[in-house]
């Protein structure tokens, strides 16, 4: 069977900036927008130019990608000519590729929302996409409601769909603007429009409403549709958009698809994919979804004793792709229930080279679980659990000491007469000989403790230079005043590495230094830093 060409549409900077408490400036849009385009989206939808500020600034710019960069907007308005709609021009003025138009094609939308006549909706399509065209640019249109407009009344939300097509739009996308479709819904309706429109000139454009937004996308496919929209990490207003981060592996390793189609994204470029997802999180501020499938921390890690042995043996036993395809990791967990088979298969995996039958395996074994049963939990802090391991097997430099700490929360009026609370740490540290002091206010004693920390360890001080917290959690374990606090910590190097570790107390101050020590000394491991 011949080949067949999916292409990939990313509305990210579109209709993932409608996600609640996402905010992209000119920088994310166009860092995104690089990311996606060395990725090999086909299609980048970079706003709405005309609609806000930064979108206008965005596509007056000259931006040197390889992929089609899209700008989003409206049909012309009912009632007015091409020539004579702002909205419109705004759109065609802009440095794009191509345009989407989103225009309405369920009836009583253009009855409701709209208030024109049906005629008016079907000659303001072919209008704007002739209009478009006559710019040279590449067109496409948005059939909002295009599911539930097809089930209401098919021959119009079809005549919609036609007319763009008749006038020479390059695509037709079918959305599923309320997401409420269901996949064996989608599979029919699309196979139904293909015998009108060819399938490599039908999108589809899934909302996740029922947490199906992926199988509708690839429902169409199986129906016939060419190109799929969606976005990083499934961003997205109310439950979001097609996740192109699964949709993508799925793609390019499952064989129903791979067998059938190309898509513009390399294996090379596919191992870059769960970095991809974490630097959009990351520039959202936002902790990654360990959960999410491919891409998440724990999208293969495994936990019971008796999987890990086998794992160890032959990954594909409980594994349905290997990680590495898409630039994530095997992670075996230590835990309470953990066996030695899965402390073994962790050491293996940090790198730590022991005899499977040395005796402080099973020492190490034991602490854990005593430490597990006191609140640290290592399967979510790798790195503590290796600096564990490495002081177990006696592999950890004794680098610097730390001989006093002082922490001051203060209330106060200030100058102004506002209340202010300040911060203080101060540090004693003892590296080798010298013995520093380090002062640091911060926004919060563990700020303050943290700055302080990593403000002077004399000759190590390069080795940390380049190390920050990406994210700080705590929890407090079995209540009451026997409390413990439980701090996970998670840091970031220059290269993007990221680690997490972990301290426990009755004090969170002290469970957070705990956690802070780890990180710093585990930083100072990585980077080989001399005695
Ligand atoms: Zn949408």
């Amino acid at each position: 069977m011949a080949r067949e060409r999916v292409y990939l549409f990313d509305t990210t900077l579109r209709d993932g900036a409608q996600t609640n408490g996402v905010d992209f400036t000119l920088a994310d849009k166009l860092a995104i927008a690089g990311m996606l385009d060395e990725l090999g989206i086909d299609y980048v939808e970079g706003g709405y130019p005309g609609a806000n500020p930064t979108d206008t600034e965005l596509f007056g710019k000259d931006r040197n990608l390889d992929t089609v960069f899209t700008a989003f907007g409206m049909t012309r308005r009912p009632g007015r000519s091409t020539s004579n709609d702002t909205g419109l021009a705004a759109l065609l003025d802009a440095k794009a590729d191509a345009i989407c138009f989103v225009a309405k094609s369920w009836d009583y939308h253009v009855k409701v929302a709209l208030e024109t006549t049906n005629e008016e909706n079907l000659a303001s399509i072919r209008d704007s996409v002739r209009a478009a065209k006559a710019k040279g640019r590449e067109v496409l249109l948005d059939c909002e409601h295009f599911f539930d407009g097809y089930k209401a009344n098919p021959k119009y939300a079809m005549a919609c769909a036609k007319a763009a097509y008749e006038e020479g739009a390059r695509w037709v996308v079918l959305c599923d603007t309320n997401g409420g479709t269901l996949p064996d819904e989608v599979e029919k309706i699309v196979g139904e429009v293909v015998k009108v429109i060819p399938g490599d000139h039908v999108g589809i454009h899934a909302h996740n409403d029922t947490e199906q937004a992926v199988a509708n996308s690839f429902a169409a496919v199986r129906a016939g549709a060419r190109q799929i929209q969606g976005t990083l990490n499934g961003l997205g207003e109310r439950c979001g958009n097609a996740n192109l981060v699964s949709i993508i592996p799925t793609l390019k390793l499952k064989p129903e698809f791979a067998e059938r189609f190309d898509i513009g994204v390399t294996e090379g470029a596919l191992k870059k994919l769960a970095h991809v997802s974490r630097a959009l999180d990351e520039r959202l501020n936002r902790a990654p979804n360990r959960h999410a499938p491919y891409v998440g921390e724990s999208a293969f890690a495994t936990k019971a004793g008796i999987h890990a042995s086998a794992i160890k043996k032959d990954p594909t036993t409980y594994e349905h792709v290997a990680p590495e395809l898409i630039g994530n990791r095997r992670k075996v967990l230590v835990s309470e229930q953990a066996g030695k088979s899965n402390i073994l298969a962790e050491l293996d995996r940090v790198g730590i080279k022991v005899d499977k039958n040395d005796t402080r395996i099973g020492r190490l074994l034991e602490i854990v679980k005593e430490r597990e049963a006191i609140g640290y939990a290592y399967e979510s802090a790798d790195a503590s659990f290796e600096l564990l391991a490495r002081r177990t097997l006696g592999k950890v430099p004794n680098y610097f000491d730390v001989t006093q700490f002082d922490v001051n929360v203060e209330q106060r009026i200030n100058a102004k007469g506002e209340r202010v609370t300040v911060t203080m740490a101060v540090v004693k540290v003892k590296v080798g000989e010298d013995n520093l002091i380090s002062a640091a206010e911060g926004n919060g004693p563990v700020n303050a403790l943290d700055l302080a920390l990593r403000k002077d360890l004399g000759k190590y001080q390069k080795y940390i230079a380049g190390l920050k917290l990406t994210d700080y959690r705590v929890r407090i374990l079995n209540g009451g005043t026997e409390a413990v606090t439980r701090v996970l910590i998670e840091s970031e190097d220059e290269r993007g590495e990221r680690w997490t570790t972990v301290g426990v107390s009755a004090n969170i101050i002290d469970a957070s230094f705990q956690a802070l020590m780890d990180s710093i000394v585990f930083k100072l491991l990585k980077s080989e830093a001399p005695l």
